[in-house]
């Protein structure tokens, strides 16, 4: 895993392991970029972590992050708009079995908890910390 830490771009290295849980239900290799690794630790990537967590807890059914960071190659190749926010971090979010009426549910919550975009598709959701809320539906 590599991480540029664009938090603390002056300060000393920090050791992240992949495997590490940075809440109770989520590790950092959820939010990989799948093609080279990497993870841009922007400003609001902590606060989107937690409340994910907060989601997970509040709505009690397990999340499937898939995608999280992407590098502007995968970002394209999965045909990503060249403004996407997972170009700094955003996560798309799915719950097991692909069960709708819970991903609604999901998307109640993310409301609810102030996620800044927040985008349904028929097979997901991306959520991000935009500062001007947005909310659109495909
Ligand atoms: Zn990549
Ligand atoms: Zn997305």
């Amino acid at each position: 895993m590599k991480v540029q830490n664009a938090m603390f771009q002056a300060g000393p290295q920090v050791e992240h392991s992949p495997n590490y849980y940075i809440t109770d239900h989520f590790m950092y290799s959820d939010f990989l970029c799948p093609c080279c690794d990497m993870l841009k630790i922007v400003p609001a990537f902590y606060r989107h972590v937690s409340l994910l967590e907060q989601m997970r807890e509040k709505v009690g059914v397990p999340i499937i992050i898939t995608s999280g960071y992407r590098c502007k190659h995968h970002n394209d190749l999965v045909g990503g708009s060249p403004r996407s926010w997972h170009l700094l971090f955003a996560t798309d979010i799915n719950t097991e079995n692909d069960d709708k009426d819970k991903l609604k549910i999901l998307c109640e919550a993310a409301v609810n908890l102030g996620f800044g975009g927040i985008g349904q598709y028929e097979t997901h959701i991306h959520l991000d910390l935009r500062p001007e809320p947005l909310r659109w539906r495909r």
